[in-house]
């Protein structure tokens, strides 16, 4: 495996870190680079990676574990539970599954573990004094019910068609598109409620939870106040405004979802015999929960850049934010 020395003074801060300064994707870069451009969207699309897994993930829940449009055309118990359900069973399967195998099991104890500390037990910063506790209690209580709700009205909208609304037979080029198009607009969404998160008096009452936990896990991701899990998953007015299909609000919901449980995982990878074989956690998101005051963005889109507050892992970086950001 590749050494962690690094030209940033990360060793005593970080267990480990990315021996590279953290990049954001190159689609909003000038002048434009349509090499570094496709080596992302390979990187990204064409191989294993979240964005796939999610992609995967959705197409499966909608062929197979979807109720008809038809069904949905009236709120009834049985669609709606089985929703519920099937949404409880993928969060379980997800961030339980990491977890079991990175924290419970510790499957690779802690090669590509950015934080040095493991999840806090007898912690009163925790409710249950227990930060896995704590994390499962806001991701199961709040945003798996929000994330549900949200589901379940929109897909009542499409089977009475009060959505704009097209179909693969229908527009097959935008259909997939919409793919791309998604995750940049959720990005410009995030960056911006989460700097409004930051202003003092909503930190203190609602997005001081997520912050807790500074050192984290894939159950952290959705370990929300429910006014912020309500907030983040808003990313969806997105169908309201642009025609598009249940698919992709599937898609919407389940790449809000699973992005974060998985970017929260605490690791950048899944190692299988000394090899990396898969990108998980986010350095760029990680520095975040350590500093606060960077960072507020995803790497899609450099609103970060823009306004002031990316940090990408160097030394003296959270010097030149606190000099340089705007707003
Ligand atoms: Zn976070
Ligand atoms: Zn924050």
């Amino acid at each position: 495996m590749e050494s962690n020395k690094t030209n940033f003074k990360k060793k005593s801060v970080w267990n480990w870190a990315p021996n590279r300064p953290v990049e954001n994707s190159p689609l909003f870069e000038w002048p434009i680079s349509f090499v570094k451009i496709i080596s992302w969207i390979k990187l990204n699309y064409f191989s294993l990676s979240i964005r796939i897994f999610v992609i995967l993930m959705a197409l499966i829940t909608w062929l197979l574990a979807t109720p008809s449009l038809w069904s949905c055309k009236e709120f009834a118990v049985s669609w709606m539970a089985w929703i519920y359900c099937r949404n409880l069973i993928l969060i379980f399967l997800v961030a339980g599954g990491l977890h079991f195998f990175l924290y419970t099991f510790r499957g690779q104890g802690d090669k590509l573990k950015f934080d040095h500390r493991w999840m806090a037990e007898e912690s009163k910063l925790f409710s249950f004094k227990n930060q896995v506790f704590d994390n499962m209690y806001w991701t199961l209580v709040y945003a798996v019910s929000f994330w549900t709700a949200f589901e379940i009205i929109f897909l009542w909208s499409y089977a009475n068609n009060l959505l704009p609304r097209i179909t693969w037979s229908s527009n097959p080029i935008w259909f997939v598109a919409l793919l791309f198009v998604i995750p940049i607009w959720h990005s410009m969404h995030f960056y911006w409620t989460h700097r409004a998160l930051h202003y003092k008096p909503l930190y203190d009452r609602v997005h001081s939870v997520h912050h807790r936990n500074i050192s984290i896990g894939p159950w952290s991701g959705l370990s929300m106040h429910p006014v912020e899990s309500f907030i983040y998953l808003t990313s969806i007015v997105f169908h309201l405004l642009i025609a598009t299909s249940p698919f992709h609000l599937i898609f919407h919901l389940q790449f809000l979802v699973f992005n974060a449980v998985i970017a929260h995982s605490g690791f950048e990878g899944i190692v299988l015999k000394d090899k990396k074989i898969v990108d998980v956690g986010r350095f760029h998101h990680q520095l975040h929960h350590r500093f606060f005051e960077c960072n507020y963005g995803n790497a899609e889109m450099p609103w970060d850049r823009w306004f002031g507050t990316f940090n990408d892992g160097s030394d003296g970086a959270m010097k030149d934010i606190r000099k340089n950001r705007i707003l």
